[in-house]
């Protein structure tokens, strides 16, 4: 435990407010490592509202660490204020004990709750995973509704108790790739995309709905047809039937470390090229991000709707992140029924099968909070 030390207190990496011109690609240092695990006393509250609900909504979020084991070179994490600086992992114990009485001292308790807005709820930390379970066990427990979303290992233990709640829990994965190289230069402490798909299928086989997200779509890398092809087919062969697609904004906050892993392997420069001329949009608390000029996203997204077509595949995207771009790939599918007695219509905007903000969670979009 470090003393004094709170998730709050530390010093927040400052919020993204650059304006387009300042969005370039930043020839700053990255920054990366497996972040430490720090004990740390943690203040205010455990769960945080969807943001623009203020609870309303019923939807919350909940981080057990600031930061994330896996640091990714595209976690836009890095921009928001919860962030507690490079190689750093802060984790309070005490959370299983708070988030109880937390959910008694509410007005009125959450009907769902996301981990992790900020973070991985699986990371390679055993302390960590071990209280993501009894969290999620807690909530299950008072009939709460729990999507957990990872890029992290997700191993039976983890199914079975979301498969032991029927309608009230869901999974999101994301996964971009098979590619070994590819997975390192860009998530070096997830595990390898074939990993996933195997917790995926583990998730499938215990009766979890899972949405898999194709997360990130890094223009000229994740998205070419011989990275995607073999992914969707593998998908479709664990009987996964649609999956969610984005691509990668850029923001300020990530760029330097996003660079530093594309260089190895020679797409730096390309990627500073592919984004030129593209438009800036503000996402809640990352403010301005740039993102992939309105005609290659559509026609790369064209194409990837084919493809998963072709591997049998529904692929969606939506306006969460594509403000200027319609829903490709229809509405999404229903979910499969949960928590009956309190039936909700996915919000406005999203294209999330499971009505959490699009992109919500695990570093790759928009966090509920
Ligand atoms: S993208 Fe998700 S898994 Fe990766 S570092 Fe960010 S929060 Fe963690």
């Amino acid at each position: 435990m470090t003393e004094g030390a709170t998730i709050e207190a530390l010093s927040p990496a400052p919020s993204a407010s650059a304006s387009a011109s300042a969005i370039a690609i930043l020839a700053e240092p990255a920054s990366r490592g497996r972040p430490r695990l720090t004990r740390v006393r943690r203040r205010g509250p455990l769960l945080r509202p969807a943001r623009g609900e203020a609870g309303r909504g019923g939807l919350f979020g909940i981080d057990l660490t600031a930061g994330c084991a896996l640091d990714c070179a595209f976690c836009y994490v890095r921009g928001t204020p919860r962030y507690p600086g490079p190689g750093r992992l802060l984790f309070d114990p005490r959370v299983v004990e708070a988030i109880g009485p937390a959910i008694d001292a509410m007005e009125a308790p959450p009907r769902r709750v996301v981990l992790s807005p900020s973070s991985d709820p699986l990371p390679p930390v055993r302390e960590v995973r071990r209280a993501t379970l009894r969290i999620v066990e807690e909530l299950l427990g008072r009939g709460i509704e729990v999507v957990l979303m990872t890029r992290g290992r997700v191993t039976r233990d983890v199914a079975g108790l979301l498969g032991s709640a029927p309608g009230l829990s869901r999974a999101a994965v994301g996964v971009a790739t098979l590619r070994r190289s590819l997975s390192r230069a860009l998530e070096p402490m997830a595990p390898p995309g074939l990993r996933r798909l195997r917790g995926i299928a583990t998730l499938l086989e215990a009766g979890v709905p899972v949405e898999v997200r194709l997360e990130p779509l890094i223009a000229g890398l994740t998205d070419a047809r011989e990275n995607l092809l073999p992914l969707l087919r593998e998908l479709g062969r664990i009987g996964v039937q649609d999956v969610l697609a984005h691509y990668a904004f850029l923001q300020p906050a990530f760029l330097p470390t996003l660079r530093a892993a594309l260089e190895p392997i020679g797409h730096a420069e390309r990627l500073a090229d592919l984004y030129e001329g593209g438009p800036v949009f503000s996402l809640g608390e990352l403010g301005a991000t740039k993102h992939l000029p309105l005609a290659s996203r559509r026609e790369g997204l064209a194409r990837i709707l084919s493809w998963g077509a072709e591997a049998g595949l529904l692929v969606r995207t939506g306006p969460g992140q594509n403000p200027d771009l319609p829903r490709l790939g229809g509405d999404p599918p229903p979910a499969p029924p949960a928590a009956a007695d309190r039936p909700r219509p996915a919000r406005a905007g999203s294209s999330s099968r499971f009505g959490t903000p699009a992109g919500a969670g695990s570093g790759t979009g928009l966090p509920p909070g």
